[in-house]
């Protein structure tokens, strides 16, 4: 047992330092060895051991002899753009959204349809699969170069056999998605959740590069989580943790999809914004929120309450006010549980942040213990509605750099 622990963390740390190579690689190259030595604080043995199995695997290239510092000039490394593709894919609620990338995570082609929860699951499917052969086709004739498909999906996942379990805002249950889209792409299939998979971005390509223990919330239609703990993606004995948004917060509540009331989903959602914006609208007819839905309650989005609030409105600053007092309770409280050093608001929360963090910082410093929230920050997702399909991509990375040998 323990042997297995011992194995388990050397190849996470692997795995980690492989891919701060290649971030340090997608920042700032060319690089030599002793750069990267530097750049990472690993020793050079480490540095020129890893290099080696990322040429081995054609994922770097050898570009060159660098300005020399006296010594012999050394050999420039950068990763190689032919490496391969990467498609990333978000089923959301109501839209699904495609990226093509090259190595380097740099967006190649994009796509992004609408999509109603209420159409059959078999349409909004043939949907997605439709993008995703069009995402096939603009990486090449033969799609040759494709290394991955990573989908992040809004529910429950058994992420081994790439089954969508439930979704309570679609009404799904026990949709292999990774069946599904093996046999129609042939390319390697990943699923997860969109939480999930959103942190993965955060923690491969995004601002949690260098963080170990940290947070990712993704409210959309929804809210979920997506839980980093020592530098993996913390799943619980089934793979279910992370479901954040349906911690109890109000005990009589509303009446969340998951069947409970008063879940923390219930008072952050989207949904749950616009309807908080529609009841103030109502009693305050003077609020510019009313006059940029031109009276249209039902027309609210959030990019309306966000509009009315960045010109001063303040019946739609108040709502986001009261948001982030209830994003506030609930991050206290994982504050408290857990102790991360990061957490970040992602999906429609990362377009408000502006509004919804000083209430969030005010209500957690009254409701969180002093010492974890010592260390702790609040932050943005560095890829907003992004940080799902970008963490599809991650996906793709975190199972190639996973692999015992990196040559193909
Ligand atoms: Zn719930």
């Amino acid at each position: 047992m323990k042997k297995a622990f011992r194995t388990g963390d050397q190849t996470l740390i692997r795995e980690i330092n492989l891919s701060i190579i290649l971030n340090c690689l997608r920042s700032t190259a060319p690089l030599s060895r002793s750069q990267l030595a530097q750049m990472t604080g690993l020793n050079k043995t480490t540095v020129s051991s890893l290099v080696k199995e990322l040429l081995d695997g054609g994922f770097i290239k050898e570009v060159g002899l660098g300005n020399s510092h006296g010594g012999r000039r050394a050999v420039m490394l950068d990763l190689n753009p032919n490496a391969g593709n990467i498609i990333g894919l978000e089923i959301g609620v109501d839209f699904i959204s495609i990226i093509l990338t090259d190595f380097r995570a740099r967006i190649l082609w994009r796509s992004k349809r609408e999509t109603d929860p209420t159409q059959n699951q078999d349409t909004i499917l043939n949907l997605a699969i439709e993008l995703a052969r069009d995402a096939r086709a603009a990486a090449g004739p033969d799609g040759d170069s494709l290394l991955g498909i990573g989908i992040g999906v809004p529910g429950l996942v058994d992420s081994s056999s790439g089954v969508l379990l439930f979704a309570p805002n679609l009404r799904w249950r026990d949709v292999p998605i990774k069946d599904v889209f093996t046999s129609e792409l042939g390319i390697p299939v990943f699923v997860d959740n969109d939480a999930n998979v959103a942190a993965l971005g955060e923690r491969y390509l995004g601002i949690a590069q260098n963080t170990e223990d940290f947070i990712y919330l993704a409210a959309g239609a929804g809210l979920g989580g997506g839980i980093v703990l020592g530098g993996k993606l913390y799943g619980g004995v089934g793979g279910y943790a992370g479901e954040i948004g349906h911690m109890t917060i109000v005990e009589n509540g509303e009446l969340c999809n998951c069947g409970n009331r008063g879940c923390w989903e219930t008072l952050v959602s989207q949904r749950a914004i616009i309807k908080r914006a529609q009841r103030a609208a109502e009693s305050h007819r003077e609020s510019r929120i009313v006059e940029l839905c031109k009276g249209q309650m039902e027309q609210i989005s959030i990019s309306t309450i966000i509009q009315a609030a960045s010109e001063g409105d303040e019946t739609a600053e108040r709502v986001l006010e009261e948001t982030g007092v209830y994003l506030g309770v609930g991050i206290a409280n994982l504050i408290n549980a857990l102790n991360p050093a990061l957490v970040i608001l992602g999906g429609v929360l990362s377009l408000a942040s502006e509004y919804l963090l000083p209430a969030i910082e005010r209500t957690i410093e009254e409701r969180s213990l002093a010492w974890p929230r010592q260390t702790v920050r609040i932050m943005a997702s560095s890829y907003g509605s992004d940080a799902c399909v970008m963490g599809g991509v991650a996906l793709v990375l975190h199972d190639i750099l996973r692999r015992p040998t990196l040559a193909t």
